[in-house]
């Protein structure tokens, strides 16, 4: 009989994993209406930006050279802006990543002797030479005169409203930035949610009404039926080739605030005095917009996958973050394996189930802007995408991976199937 069973089969995996992945199944279930609803709010969300901002075919060209009057990359900065209802919007296929969008954030609004506070402990690894925080020959912020400081979040993954208020109330010169990371990352801890976000931004207008809160979002677009810029960010940076660009965008960054600090962001980013008018899109604005419009619908998918992961490894024995009941503010899920080997077999098995360079197998390596060995499954369309079916895992105790993505549920599925047989059938772990 033709079935999906037969079909796993086909794939090569083993009973005992798929029993166990779909027993894990149905006791999620009950989450799924929810990422259900928060996607279909998310879908007309974006439709209406579309439409609200007349996108028609003419969209879809392109300018040379210097690239003025580009009606389609306006048009898709205009999109962006409605969707996370900023003043501006930037959002270039040229930015080559979520760190460089990020890098263009802050660079492009600090200055020398301004004070930068982190209230979500050590910001995404590759900040750190950005900031100052490792050894570069790069220009950092602290380089420059910017001095940086950091509280950690508190035991239970929450702010440390404590500890911020006394830091702000007592501040002798204000902090110019404070500075939030929607998403775990590589830490152990797990996103930080739309509400946390509106409660710790109240506390800062309080104390701190003129400091430009920024937010990482990477990972966190359409969680939610609200982006931190719904409740009071400043300024927010991401990455096209994470939730946004819906596995489509085959490359960029964007970054969303208030006029006056995307008007400085675009000055860093082209050069002063010519901001975001120039600048070409190389044919992208399709794909980018397309691929916004898809993204609700695979970031749910990616969200059910997360739970999945999660509820399959926490009855396999293993501590998970975040937990299957938790809130989610982004798309990772993180598995403590505790031994090298379990990580290594963990990401071979994603990338074993991957549509592309399946038949590879990851090895860790010195990845730029990483302070450790670092192994990643990633057999995706758009090489690096985050939001296809991938996995990673930093080579340092406690031996955490970080799993995230698959544009279909289907596929997420299939991912943690291929990763819990990857540990099975060598022996790693007993179901
Ligand atoms: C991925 C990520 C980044 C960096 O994005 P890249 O595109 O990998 O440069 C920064 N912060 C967080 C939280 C991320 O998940």
């Amino acid at each position: 009989m033709l079935n999906k069973y037969s079909m796993y089969k086909t794939l090569g995996v083993s009973d005992q994993v798929i029993a166990y992945v779909e027993a894990a199944e149905k006791s999620i279930l009950p989450h799924f209406s929810n990422i259900d609803d928060i996607a279909e709010y998310n879908q007309l969300k974006v439709l209406n930006a579309l439409q609200q901002n007349k996108i028609s075919d003419i969209h879809f060209n392109w300018n040379t050279g210097y690239g003025y009057d580009d009606m389609g990359r306006d048009a898709t900065e205009n999109v962006y802006k409605t969707v996370f209802g900023t003043e501006d919007a930037i959002v270039r296929p040229i930015i080559v990543s979520g760190t460089h969008a990020l890098t263009l954030a802050l660079t492009g609004t600090l200055r020398p002797n301004d004070k930068m506070l982190s209230i979500t402990g050590r910001p995404y690894d590759t900040l750190e030479k950005v900031i100052g925080l490792s050894p570069s020959n790069a220009l950092s912020l602290m380089d420059i005169g910017v001095s940086y400081e950091e509280i950690q979040l508190t035991d239970e993954g929450g702010f440390d409203l404590e500890g911020l208020k006394a830091l702000i109330e007592n501040a002798e010169i204000q902090y110019k930035m404070i500075y939030i990371q929607r998403s775990a990352g590589y830490s152990w801890r797990r996103g930080l949610t739309i509400r946390e976000i509106k409660n710790v931004i109240a506390l800062i207008r309080l104390y701190a009404p003129d400091t430009i809160v920024m937010v990482d979002n990477c990972y966190g677009e359409f969680l939610d039926y609200q982006e931190p810029t719904d409740v009071g960010a400043d300024l927010m940076a991401g990455s096209l080739i994470k939730n946004p660009g819906g596995g489509l965008a085959l490359s960029g960054g964007y970054v969303v605030g208030k006029a006056y600090l995307i008007e400085q962001v675009a000055a860093r980013m082209t050069s002063p005095g010519i901001g975001k008018e120039c600048g070409l899109t190389f044919g992208q604005t399709r794909t980018i917009l397309q691929g916004l419009f898809m993204s609700p619908k695979v970031v749910s998918g990616a969200l059910k996958g997360a739970t999945l992961c999660s509820c399959v490894y926490e009855k396999a024995g293993y501590e998970i973050n975040p937990s299957v009941d938790s809130v989610r503010s982004d798309i990772i899920q993180a598995v403590k394996f505790g031994s090298p080997d379990k990580v290594i077999a963990f990401c071979q098995g994603i990338q074993s189930a991957s549509p592309v360079d399946a038949f590879v197998s990851p090895e860790p390596w010195d990845m730029p802007g990483y302070s450790s060995e670092v192994i990643m499954a990633a057999g995706a369309f758009v090489q690096g995408s985050s939001i296809e079916l991938s996995a990673d895992a930093p080579i340092r105790e406690p031996y955490i991976a970080y799993f995230q993505g698959g544009l279909t549920y289907e596929h997420s599925k299939f991912g943690v199937i291929k990763s819990l047989d990857a540990l099975y059938k060598k022996g790693l772990v007993q179901l």
